[in-house]
């Protein structure tokens, strides 16, 4: 026996010999170093949380409601008071202490230590009191947090992505502690809401933009990844702001800017795969969020909540509206303040909508919708001078450079408000739009509520009640001649529900 083992030890000093003349260490018998190989070493572990540790656990806690039996489990004993709460009141309290807020921002920061501290009671607080708390994790709350973003900001939420990543964005990825990804809201912070430029703070959005895809949508908290694109911002203020929290340098722009996406969009790819994955831009400034959608659509899953989500809202609101005002879309006639994503979006579904019912081509269609930007109506001879994306509504028709002019010669039917410009409908642009028409809908989508093209109680005032009113952020309802009229809003999220079971039947069979 002893000759034998002795053997087997020459033989194995021999082979470590071998491995070390060849540069080796100790030889890889049980593949342990091809598995790290192929995994990227990540600078975080998997652990399970108990006791004092699974109380600061925002996605397990569940605070006073641990029942008896969960307490002695996870070693809760003595570290909560004795009582037990039901999830309910649980909800029921926090309820009660948001109502104490007057103001907005206090509401939202207190919604956002709840996420911090207690996901599950978070989302059923969401859930169950959805069109109260909406504009509190959503605009026009949101918009106003973004602002304040460096001032409010404690725990870091969502990733960032910045320049100086450039070359190791796939690490940047890497360090995000989920791996199953399904949903990824994007920004780079350019056009945050009707607010221009708010450069790194505009994470508020992708992160309040996911809470609602859990909220709405059904999807898993862990699977969504709200992400911040940081190339810099021209925002003069927040370069100037000592508690900015971005990159202090003006946007990077071209291959610079374009290099950083590619990347990104590859890493994205590589890390989360392409099959369970929406990827959604938002906020992006138009000159960039055409470009990239039509480029990335080709490679990724990826749409562009500004000019296809709103677009879907709006047309399910137009719909309704020909519930109340009559006709079929293709007997209206369009007429949008802005001509940006959300407004050419929104145009562009119409008419694909009319050229679905009515089997006429989408130039044809085209012709029943007009666009007004900040340089007057969209107009042929203007088309050497237009942007790509606006070319199409550049109809033969006279140059008018008012909006009132606009309606007085085209006599639209149907006036959308998408140029994030408050107080643009005013009493004569309502006035002229009720002179010809018996129930003019009046669309004003812009946010936050201080950009509103018109209030309702102004729609409604200004048409004697007439105005069939939807807007973008929410307005209460409004006593005009005795009658109630309840605004209807048009916000992107109410597509949620629908979004992410389209996507898994996609998946699951995508020649459909
Ligand atoms: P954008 O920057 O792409 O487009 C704005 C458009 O308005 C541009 O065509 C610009 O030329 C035009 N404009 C600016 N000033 C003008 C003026 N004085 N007169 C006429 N036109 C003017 O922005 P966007 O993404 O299209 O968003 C526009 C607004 O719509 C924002 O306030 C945004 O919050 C809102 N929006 C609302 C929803 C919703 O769900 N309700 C969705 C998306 C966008």
């Amino acid at each position: 026996e002893s000759a034998a083992e002795t053997a087997e030890a020459e033989k194995e000093v021999a082979a470590e010999k071998e491995v070390a003349a060849a540069g080796g260490g100790v030889e890889d018998k049980y593949g342990e170093d091809r598995a790290t190989e192929e995994l990227p070493v990540t600078p975080w572990a998997f652990s399970v949380a108990s006791g004092y540790t699974l109380l600061r656990d925002p996605h397990h806690n569940k605070g006073l409601a641990f029942t008896e039996r969960e307490r002695d489990a996870h070693y809760l004993r003595g570290l909560l008071p004795p009582g037990v709460v039901s999830q309910d009141l649980q909800v029921k309290k926090i309820m009660h202490n948001l109502r104490q807020y007057k103001v907005p921002l206090q509401r939202y920061v207190a919604m956002m230590d709840l996420q911090e501290r207690n996901e599950r009671l978070f989302y059923k607080l969401l859930i169950d009191n959805v069109e109260e708390l909406l504009p509190v994790v959503y605009t026009p709350t949101v918009g106003e947090a973004c602002q304040k973003y460096g001032s409010i900001f404690r725990r870091p939420q969502g990733l960032y992505v910045s320049l100086r990543d450039k070359g190791k964005v796939i690490d940047v990825l890497r360090n995000w502690p989920e791996r199953n990804i399904q949903v990824i809201v994007v920004t780079d912070g350019e056009r945050i809401l009707g607010l221009g430029d708010l450069g790194c703070q505009g994470m508020g959005i992708p992160v309040g933009k996911l809470s609602l895809y859990t909220a709405l949508g059904g999807v898993r908290p862990s699977a969504c990844l709200p992400i911040t694109i940081d190339v810099g911002t021209n925002n003069e203020q927040l370069l100037n702001d000592e508690f900015y929290i971005g990159l202090r340098q003006r946007r990077a722009t071209g291959e610079e800017y374009h290099e950083l996406m590619e990347e990104f969009m590859d890493a994205v790819k590589q890390i989360y795969g392409e099959k369970v994955l929406i990827q959604q831009f938002e906020d992006f400034a138009n000159h960039n969020a055409f470009d990239l959608l039509a480029k990335y659509s080709k490679s990724h899953l990826v749409f562009n909540d500004d000019i296809q989500g709103t677009a879907s809202v709006v047309l399910a609101g137009l719909l309704s509206s020909l519930k109340v005002v009559g006709g079929t879309l293709a007997e209206h006639t369009y007429l949008f303040l802005g001509a940006g994503e959300a407004g050419t979006g929104i145009a562009e579904l119409i008419a694909l909508e009319i050229s679905k019912q009515t089997n006429a081509p989408i130039e044809e269609c085209r012709k029943k919708v007009f666009l007004v930007d900040s340089k007057g109506l969209i107009v042929s001879s203007r088309k050497n001078s237009l942007q790509p994306f606006k070319t199409s509504w550049a109809h033969e028709r006279e140059p008018v450079t008012t909006l009132l002019d606009a309606i007085k010669s085209i006599r639209p039917t149907v006036l959308i408000g998408t140029s994030g410009v408050g107080r643009a409908f005013t009493k004569e642009v309502i006035e002229a739009m009720a002179s010809f028409n018996e129930r003019p809908v009046i669309f004003s989508l812009s946010n936050p509520t201080s950009h509103s093209e018109c209030t309702a109680e102004e729609a409604y005032k200004w048409t004697q009640g007439r105005a069939v009113f939807a807007s973008g952020s929410p307005f209460d309802p409004v006593e005009y001649d005795g009658k109630i009229r309840v605004p209807g809003q048009g916000k992107q999220c109410l597509y949620f529900p629908w979004i992410w079971p389209w996507c898994c039947d996609f998946w699951s069979n995508p020649r459909t």
